[in-house]
């Protein structure tokens, strides 16, 4: 009885194909580098509300009736950091919310956020005067005067249809001390000027205030623009490469289930093939004859009708 072990082993064969893990497409290494964002820091002036704590500190800026600059400057790095944001720049603010927080704990955060541009957002006053307006950027140091005078070209771009005059740049060297970044204060109007408080309570014209900023950053820094495509063809290779890994996938792993069912298949025909011989080998001698007689009756019955 050695015969009948063949189909065991080919049984076994059948069974194993039929676990046969699917062919996995292997992983391609990116063939791209995604760029690092150009990254800005925003600083919302001012923040902080009264509390029951008489120790903690709150600080709303300018205030004229129930406007108060801290959340004028707070909407305005909102409406900057949207516009940034589409342009694929990193933007990383010192305040989100009503908060009261320490210059120096402002320019630390701005220090630690690696940031290459740095703008703190204001409103002016002049006590005594309404009549004292317009637009104005303070700058720390020399090597951000620049940078200031973009951000105020840009300010007088977008804000000359409001009237507003471009009353220049100005160095104020108490202000952000520490910058190793080009800095610049913007005080887009004043908020003790009744048109310009009127035209600071608008979002057209906080609108017009950021577009200004932007623009002014965006002339500053070429590097800003170039980042975006950079970024915006990694992105596109990224996907086309997904796609492509996609699709390759499906087809090996389509292959791989074709070439195993071939498999078993093929080691069912194999089995079934090796069965019959097997079968036909054991029958015994005395069988042979009952067969052959069976066809003969079979054939004298056929005769015997005609
Ligand atoms: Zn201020």
């Amino acid at each position: 009885m050695r015969l009948p072990r063949l189909p065991v082993v080919l049984a076994a064969g059948v069974v194993l194909l039929t676990s046969m893990p699917t062919a996995r497409a292997a992983a391609a290494e990116p063939s791209f580098v995604m760029p690092s964002p150009y990254v800005i820091a925003i600083d919302p002036g001012h923040g902080g509300s009264p509390t029951s704590d008489p120790t903690q500190l709150w600080d709303p800026g300018v205030v004229v009736g129930t406007v108060m600059e801290k959340d004028i400057t707070l909407d305005l790095a909102f409406r900057l950091r949207a516009l940034l944001v589409k342009e694929r720049v990193k933007v990383v603010l010192t305040r989100t919310t009503d908060e009261y927080v320490e210059i120096s704990e402002r320019w630390n955060r701005v220090h630690a956020s690696a940031a290459r541009l740095f703008v703190s957002l204001h409103v002016n006053a002049f006590n005594g005067d309404p009549a004292i307006d317009g637009a104005t950027v303070f700058y720390p140091k020399p090597d951000s005067l620049s940078f200031a005078q973009a951000i105020d070209a840009g300010l007088a771009q977008t804000l000359r249809g409001y009237q507003v005059p471009d009353d220049g740049v100005a160095a104020k060297p108490e202000l952000w001390v520490r910058s190793d970044i080009p800095t610049a204060t913007v005080e887009p109007g004043y908020l003790t000027n009744p048109r310009e408080a009127a035209l600071l309570s608008q979002a057209a014209f906080r609108d017009a205030i950021a577009m200004g900023v932007f623009q002014g950053m965006l002339a500053a820094d070429p590097q800003i623009e170039q980042v975006r495509q950079q970024i915006v063809r990694a992105e596109a290779a990224a996907a086309a490469q997904h796609r492509a890994e996609l699709a390759s996938g499906a087809d090996a792993a389509g292959t791989a289930t074709a070439t195993r069912w071939g498999l078993i298949l093929g080691g069912i025909v194999v089995l079934w093939v090796v069965m019959r011989i097997a079968i036909r080998r054991q029958m015994s001698p005395s069988q042979l004859p009952q067969y052959r007689r069976r066809s003969y009756r079979r054939r004298r019955a056929v005769s015997r009708r005609s």
